[in-house]
């Protein structure tokens, strides 16, 4: 086999593709490993953006994945700023924005997701308003960064994990924040009620004015084609000198669909993360997968499943397979609370809490015909390997057992798991 029959290429320098292309080689594959993403710069670290990279107080340095020196000892070769544009499946090769062309044995897709754009009456969709933002790279960050300044009006649109992250940092930076939530509660999607009320109330006594069952109705733009305010369903009129979309994420699935692979909410794949063309792989945001756990597909954007995947990926390319099932997780860090989730709570019958929302301290379970299905742990740090054994376990716990303080969870991961 020639070096390029033998070829894997990665295609997307996220946390995914950074990931899969080391391990590749780290799972023992001898042949060429490439790795295209179409960002300027090395694989970063993207929970920083809404975190410590917004605030300041951590480096553009500090935020690689990898240094270049640990591509260079695996023998992958990076190849930034350039696009993958088309997969000729029948040639088994690929063709980049630069013009140049990449042959393949194995691809692993690590095209991740991007910003669903906000539309609403008054913006124009090829003309985006400076003062409007999203976030989801570096380059996102620098955008914000001129009106991100102590006295600003920040309107956030969406309460979800980014939203709420974003309003914490600016009003640590003395931003005036609004956040406008269309659902009745903030992470409406995927909390209960009590830990939603809990962030709200921690936001409002942060000085964030939160307002749930906002719709937008329209948005006017000044002379200079800004965004001058949002006008919310019941007339109100809210000014803004930054206006950031959080409103979730749409996977990049354009080129798996444009090779004719199977893609239906991102790249349908199998437990080792083959696609419909068993030499294509995808992993990370993009991929739809089975998980056993739950017996349903799901596509999870977390860092955990982007690197999760990778690994089960270079294992499948080595001839090494295992099938992935995994508890999904997640984390999210707004002023002082670490928020860690096990798992997925939709389709929760009940819902139980260890500990004191008070003392911002607590563990909620997500409990479905008396299995724990998942949990969010509220500075409970300590508690977080046992709460995903828990959910791993899929064994039914009485609840009165998950709220009293005075039996250890440590017991109770140990009687689920016998
Ligand atoms: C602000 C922010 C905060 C977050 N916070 C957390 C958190 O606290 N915890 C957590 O678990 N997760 C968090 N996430 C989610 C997490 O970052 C993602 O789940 C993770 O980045 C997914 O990795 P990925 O490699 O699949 O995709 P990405 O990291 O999006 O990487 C995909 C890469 O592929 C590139 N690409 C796409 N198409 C092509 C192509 N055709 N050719 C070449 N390159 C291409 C993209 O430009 C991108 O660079 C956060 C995300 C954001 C944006």
């Amino acid at each position: 086999m020639s070096a390029d029959t033998a070829a894997v290429v990665v295609v997307g320098a996220g946390h995914a593709g950074a990931e899969a292309a080391t391990a590749v080689r780290q799972a023992g594959h001898v042949g060429r490993i490439v790795l295209v993403g179409d960002e300027p710069r090395l694989p970063y670290h993207r929970p920083p953006l809404s975190k410590a990279y917004l605030a300041g107080t951590t480096t553009l340095e500090a935020l690689l994945l990898k240094q270049q020196t640990v591509y260079d000892k695996a023998e992958v070769e990076l190849r930034t700023g350039v696009k993958v544009e088309r997969i000729e499946r029948e040639n088994k090769r690929m063709v980049l924005s630069d013009r140049t062309t990449l042959a393949y044995s194995r691809a692993i897709l690590a095209t991740g997701s991007r910003p669903r754009p906000l539309l609403a009456v008054g913006l124009d969709a090829g003309n985006i308003p400076s003062n409007l933002c999203y976030l989801r790279t570096t380059d996102d960050v620098e955008r914000m960064r001129g009106r991100f300044v102590e006295g600003a009006r920040l309107l956030i649109i969406g309460a979800g994990y980014i939203g709420l992250e974003v309003a914490a940092v600016a009003r640590k930076a003395g931003l005036h924040v609004t956040v406008l939530e269309a659902q009745p509660r903030v992470l409406a999607r995927v909390a209960a009620p009590s830990v939603s009320a809990f962030f709200e109330s921690l936001h409002r006594e942060a000085g964030v004015d939160i307002r749930v069952g906002a719709n937008i109705e329209s948005i006017t733009l000044n002379a200079a084609g800004d965004v001058e305010a949002v006008i919310t369903n019941d007339g109100t009129q809210i000014e803004a000198d930054l206006v950031l979309a959080g409103i979730g994420v749409i996977p990049n699935v354009e080129l798996a669909s444009g090779a004719g692979l199977v893609v239906d909410n991102g790249i349908v794949v199998n437990q080792f993360t083959q696609s419909s063309d068993p030499d294509i792989l995808a992993i990370g945001d993009c991929s739809n997968h089975p998980n056993p756990i739950y017996g349903r597909r799901i596509r999870l954007e977390s860092v955990p499943n982007a690197l999760e995947q990778a690994r089960i990926a270079a294992a499948f390319i080595c001839g090494k397979p295992q099938a992935y099932a995994s508890v999904p997780w997640f984390w999210s860090d707004q002023y002082d609370v670490k928020l860690q989730m096990a798992g997925l709570s939709q389709g929760y019958d009940l819902a139980i809490t260890r500990g004191s929302p008070a003392s911002k301290s607590f563990t909620t379970f997500y409990l479905q015909n008396g299995i724990v299905i998942s949990a969010d742990c509220v500075n409970r740090a300590p508690e977080f390997m046992l709460v995903k054994k828990l959910v791993a376990s899929r064994r039914p716990i009485d609840p009165a057992l998950l709220a009293d303080e005075s039996v250890t969870l440590k017991s109770l991961a140990e009687a689920a798991a016998v």
